[in-house]
């Protein structure tokens, strides 16, 4: 047997060190000796290990070859020769070998300093299972994603940028340069890829999107982001995103806008016309036959004919204007005038105007004011509110029946107004329908007039004042309409004044006939025949004085040479129109300036409205005329002058 190194340094050194340590005979391979933290790693006993060679425990192809080289001399030494050991149980220990030849008693030996791999090992197979899962996560991207070190570097690439850009592997081969030209290529307009790329930097952390557009008419959102660890930039990620389908969607949306509101335009330009259209020469029709009704000399038959020429007369003129409201209504064409109305005031004026038609039905109306409050609305939509829910509440009734109108507020800011009737109800399952155009459930089955808008025209108007409208029925027993509205506290106005309305003296008499009030001398500006027949025939009848002028000019003429209390302008006449003629008696010399203008006509756009109090007119009442609304405004006007007549001889 070989002598070998066998002092006390070194048994204490095979005993005590943490180092694995293997002494190997250079000329068989064979182990002479090994340290026992080496022995304890791979499970042998000092013996069993000092009677294998090397190639026994480090035994793969690679190892026998590199061993032999050992063996015949032409490796001398080695560092950090990674292997794997074989354990006495079989199992492979990671290793990493640093060998050394050397010399004792006069001979060769190799000294194996082992290093215990498993830990590097079992790290390394970590971060390469990481990195397939970053790998994974960048491939299950939608976007397209390239990793770029400064200054412009591609590190890291998803499979999707490349298809995005459309980039096929030779180009990925041949690099950076090549895979840039490929962008640049696809792109019409490179510049803006160029400038970012040249400044990466300036675009991180601010939430810039730029958009670039493709040759093949894709759009790409392109967002920069920057990549950190310790601290540090160290690089930044591209993020290509395709937004092709939704700018497409988008240019749709805008297109479709556009003509939407083009129609719209073309619509509420049609309807305009229409309305005017329709209600002049209805204007003709009611007029004449409301003069007819006045006749004390028609006889019986006649009289009947007149009232049914009437009666269909204004169904028409309600369908019209029905029809015409709720389009306006539905295509937003409808101007609001929101005001803070004291609703109990409006509700007392809303069943004066029903009151008739409930005493025809002996419908009784109870109006309980409870809360005395200002609603916020536009006046006279919340007019027509209450008169179509009012006149619901009459014409559903049964004779002799009841209505209920209360106010009360359950909800802050909120106020109620609930419409009880003591009629027929309505079937559950029936309710919803009443909101739909031209349904009027079993309605028209039966002799009660109406055209089955008035409730979705209610709701609409509703929605558009921020309220809502309620319903609870039960059939047999009676139904509850309740409107909620938002409320506020502040005074409302009525008849606009104008700034010298009170000097205005006029030129009314005291008839005596007149039940006391002055007799007004009227001046009506109107270019159809018809219409001024009816307009002067309605004013004589109610008491008072006409003069007709045939156009604006004429009405000016008219006012300088005379003296008037009121005037009836249309707006649209030959010559000189309407808002013109209005602007012109406002700068006359002298008290006429001051005179009351009302508009007569049959445009009712609320525009119209606000056309004639910007030129200077008082008020303004829509053709058809109606002869109560007529009376009234003449009553107001006659009862304005009385009280300016009265104060000046006071003094
Ligand atoms: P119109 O009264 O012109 O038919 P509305 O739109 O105002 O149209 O009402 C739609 C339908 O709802 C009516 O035809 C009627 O059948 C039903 N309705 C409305 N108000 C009442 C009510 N107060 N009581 C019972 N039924 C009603």
């Amino acid at each position: 047997m070989m002598m070998y190194p066998d002092d006390i340094l070194l048994r204490v050194l095979r005993q005590f060190s943490r180092d694995m340590l293997l002494v190997i005979d250079p000329v068989t391979l064979n182990i002479v000796d090994a340290s026992n933290e080496l022995i304890k790693r791979l499970d042998y006993s000092h013996d069993q290990l000092t009677r294998l060679t090397i190639t026994d425990i480090d035994g793969d192809l690679a190892a026998v070859l590199f061993w032999d080289e050992f063996k015949r001399g032409t490796e001398q030494s080695a560092e950090q020769v990674e292997g794997d050991f074989l354990s006495a149980g079989g199992e492979l220990l990671p290793v990493s070998k640093t060998i050394r030849k050397f010399n004792e008693n006069g001979r060769e030996w190799i000294l194996v300093e082992v290093e215990d791999n498993s830990r590097v090992q079992r790290e390394r197979e970590n971060l390469s299972k990481l990195s397939s899962q970053l790998k994974a996560t960048l491939e299950a991207s939608g976007d397209g994603i390239a990793v770029i070190q400064p200054p412009a570097r591609i590190i890291n690439m998803n499979h999707r940028f490349a298809t995005m850009w459309g980039i096929p592997d030779e180009v990925l081969d041949r690099g950076n340069q090549a895979i840039y030209d490929q962008i640049r290529n696809e792109l019409v307009d490179q510049s803006l890829f160029d400038h970012l790329l040249q400044n990466l930097g300036e675009y991180i952390d601010h939430d810039d999107r730029f958009t670039l557009e493709l040759k093949n008419a894709r759009v790409y959102e392109l967002r920069v982001f920057a990549q950190i660890s310790s601290d540090e930039v160290s690089g930044y990620v591209l993020n290509v995103h395709d937004i092709t389908q939704h700018v497409q969607y988008e240019q749709a949306l805008i297109l479709e806008r556009e003509n939407a509101e083009q129609s719209s335009r073309y619509k509420s330009e049609f309807l305009s016309n229409m309305s005017h259209e329709l209600r002049t020469p209805l204007n003709a029709i009611l007029g004449f036959t409301q003069l007819m009704e006045m006749d004390a000399e028609l006889d019986t038959t006649n009289r009947e004919y007149v009232s049914e020429i009437h009666k269909a007369g204004n169904h028409l003129l309600d369908l019209i204007n029905d029809v015409l409201d709720l389009t306006r209504v539905e295509s937003g064409h409808i101007e609001l005038n929101i005001e803070d109305v004291d609703i109990a005031d409006l509700i007392v004026e809303s069943l004066n105007l029903v009151r008739a038609l409930a005493d025809r039905f002996g419908i009784e109306l109870h109006f309980s004011r409870g809360l005395n409050a200002f609603v916020r609305c536009d006046r006279k939509r919340m007019k027509q509110v209450l008169l179509n829910l009012l006149s619901n509440a009459i014409k559903y009734n049964h004779t002799d029946g009841d209505i209920y109108i209360d106010i009360f507020s359950h909800q802050q800011r909120r106020l109620s107004i609930a419409i009880r009737d003591t009629g027929s109800g309505i079937p559950r399952e029936k309710l919803s329908q009443i909101f739909q155009p031209f349904n009027r459930l079993d309605a028209d089955k039966t002799s009660i007039e109406g055209t089955g808008i008035g409730l979705t025209l209610t709701r609409r108007i509703l929605q558009i004042m921020d309220g809502e409208i309620t319903v609870d029925s039960e059939p047999g027993v009676g139904s509850t309409f309740t409107v909620h509205l938002p409320f506020e506290q502040r005074q409302s106005v009525r008849y606009r004044e104008t700034p010298h309305d009170r000097e205005h003296k006029g030129a009314a008499f005291i008839d005596p006939d007149n039940k006391g009030l002055p007799t007004l001398r009227v001046l009506v500006a109107e270019d159809v025949i018809p219409n001024q027949l009816v307009a002067k025939k309605l004013i004589e009848k109610l008491g008072h004085q006409v003069q007709v002028a045939n156009n604006g000019e004429e009405a000016v003429n008219a006012v300088r040479e005379n003296r008037f209390d009121l005037v009836f302008m249309d707006m649209r006449m030959p010559l000189m129109d309407g808002l013109t003629a209005t602007r012109e008696i406002r700068i006359l010399e002298g008290e006429s300036r001051c005179l009351p203008i009302i508009a007569m006509t049959a445009n009712a756009t609320s525009e119209d409205k606000r056309q004639c109090l910007e030129a200077g007119m008082n008020d303004f009442i829509s053709k058809p005329i109606n002869r109560d609304q007529l009376s009234d405004t003449l009553r107001m006007v006659a009862r304005r002058l009385q009280d300016s007549l009265e104060a000046v001889s006071m003094k």
